[in-house]
């Protein structure tokens, strides 16, 4: 971030109405509850104090305030990766920026050799979710700006925070290895791993935690998730004046809906778990002008299985556009292409008995009084927070398709599973503002600190415990045998940087006026 401390100010009155007993319910929380009745590991003891103490939760409570205010989209994250980036190497962690060809992307390292431990980290925002914070009712900072609606900027943050623990407990005690934080940028669009991947980041990492914020504090093995390809298609025809001479024009705008109609009929005859959906790009700028430019970015979604076939058939929907229309198909642009999930079964394992450690949070009555009032705005029941962690549960046996994350090739290149750290509201609604309002202030700050100091101690566990390591890698090593990775991602495909581009060149500066200074 350029300026992080300007960033921090601007949310002083929002921040004034939060509690900040926060810090001390933190200190005296479930970690050390649990540790007085568990013997622990002087190297674990360490990163669950050194994260229990008041000011690291502020920090990094102030840090994932800081990204939820500045709310950048995929591959514009450039204050929310400088600050993730500045606070790991202010920290003494290496820092590399701007790889895989995404200026937003950074690798941190600390420690060297064997084992190698990394950590998923990501920090975008979402297009058009602009909300207050905590406030329990749609009230957007910026009508239509960007917002925070999936928790990202508490995720890296986690990651950050856990690494600097470990950086902590390593030097003291002389544990041997590297422990590395990879700032993966624009996972709402899917599109950092498959790259960060191909560039050779993750080679020798030994095993990767991954942590996504949510309303509980669980985790989770096997397939999930839909692999994806993203893909623009653009359609090039001719102009001429809609009314005067329509005849002499071919309209790319009929290209669109020509293939979204053809899409559209493919749903009935797609398996149960096929997800297609599209926005138009470019449609065209007045009625009166054929036009001859449009486009259309569509998210083609299956099992790995089904995905090839599936895209293929929506290639075929886009060519019958041109053909019927007179225009002409340019190549369908690949933004990104990736996996299913395939979480590790052992590494689970592992984490759930850390994630059974920490425990969840105390909540306050003001927290719970504001997630009360977000559930009743929602229709929702009115539970409040949720007060204890997830059991680990054996994958269902019944698939019907879904979201999509670019996790999914990272579980094939090295033994994965993601720590669900709580902090959102139960009944609210992903990719919505009721996640956004949630993610701003205490209930982020509580949430971040319990998902960092799971993953630190789960980072302890596998840079000391040789026995435990072999496991994820015995699974891994197992698997990959017959499921070699091979990316979706076409060779020549590039980071799409320019995508959200305008998008943020047009909101930041109304954000920033918008904010409180
Ligand atoms: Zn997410």
């Amino acid at each position: 971030m350029n300026n992080p401390s300007h960033r921090l100010i601007r949310h002083r009155i929002q921040l004034s109405a939060l509690v900040f007993g926060l810090v001390l319910g933190l200190a005296s929380g479930p970690a050390a509850g649990a540790a007085a009745k568990t013997k622990i590991a002087k190297e674990k003891q360490l990163v669950l104090d050194w994260l229990s103490k008041p000011e690291t939760v502020e920090k990094f409570g102030k840090i994932s305030d800081a990204i939820w205010g500045s709310a950048e989209l995929g591959l514009q994250e450039f204050e929310s990766s400088k600050l993730l980036a500045d606070t790991l190497e202010a920290a003494g962690f290496t820092v590399e920026r701007g790889l895989a060809g995404m200026p937003t992307c950074f690798v941190a390292s600390y420690g060297s050799g064997k084992p190698v431990i990394g950590l998923l980290g990501e920090f975008d925002a979402l297009p058009m979710l602009s909300q207050k914070g905590r406030v329990p009712k749609k009230d957007p900072v910026v009508e239509g700006a960007p917002g925070h609606g999936c928790g990202h900027n508490a995720m890296c943050t986690a990651a950050a925070a856990a690494a600097i623990a470990v950086k902590e407990a390593m030097a003291a005690h002389g544990i041997k290895g590297t422990i590395k934080v990879f700032g993966s940028p624009a996972e709402e669009i899917v599109a950092s791993r498959p790259y960060m991947i191909r560039a050779g980041l993750f080679e020798g990492v030994d095993a990767v935690i991954d942590n996504h914020s949510s309303s509980s504090f669980g985790t989770d093995y096997g397939v999930s998730g839909n692999a994806i390809f993203s893909a623009i298609f653009t359609f090039k025809g001719r102009t001429a004046h809609a009314a005067g001479a329509p005849w002499a024009g071919r309209s790319a705008l009929d290209a669109v809906e020509i293939m979204d109609v053809a899409v559209n009929f493919l749903r009935e005859h797609s398996p149960l778990s096929t997800r297609i959906h599209y926005v138009i790009l470019e449609g065209g700028e007045a009625p009166n002008v054929v036009p001859d430019r449009a486009s259309v970015w569509y998210y083609v979604r299956n099992t790995d299985g089904l995905l090839p076939e599936t895209y293929e058939r929506v290639i075929n929907c886009a060519k019958a556009g041109a053909l019927a229309s007179g225009t002409e198909l340019l190549l369908p642009r690949v933004i990104s292409a990736v996996h299913q999930r395939y979480a590790s079964k052992a590494a689970a394992e592992l984490f759930q008995k850390n994630i059974e450690l920490v425990g969840m949070p105390a909540w306050s009555e003001e927290e719970q009084t504001f997630a009360k009032a977000l559930q009743k705005e929602l229709g929702a029941e009115q539970a409040g927070m949720p007060s204890r962690v997830d059991k680990l549960e054996a994958p269902s046996g019944m698939f019907v398709g879904g979201g999509s994350s670019d996790v999914g090739d990272v579980t094939l290149i090295a033994p994965t599973a993601t720590i669900q750290f709580p902090g959102e509201v139960p009944g609210a609604i992903g990719h919505h503002w009721s996640t956004v309002t949630a993610g701003y202030g205490s209930l982020a700050w509580k949430g971040l600190n319990a998902g960092a100091k799971a993953i630190a101690a789960s980072a302890v566990d596998l840079l000391t415990k040789a026995e435990e390591l072999v496991k994820l890698r015995k699974e891994f090593e197992d698997y990959s045998r017959t499921h070699p990775y091979k990316p979706f991602l076409p060779a020549d495909a590039q980071p799409p940087n320019d995508l959200n581009k305008e998008l943020m060149e047009k909101w930041r500066p109304l954000m920033e006026k918008a904010q409180i200074k």
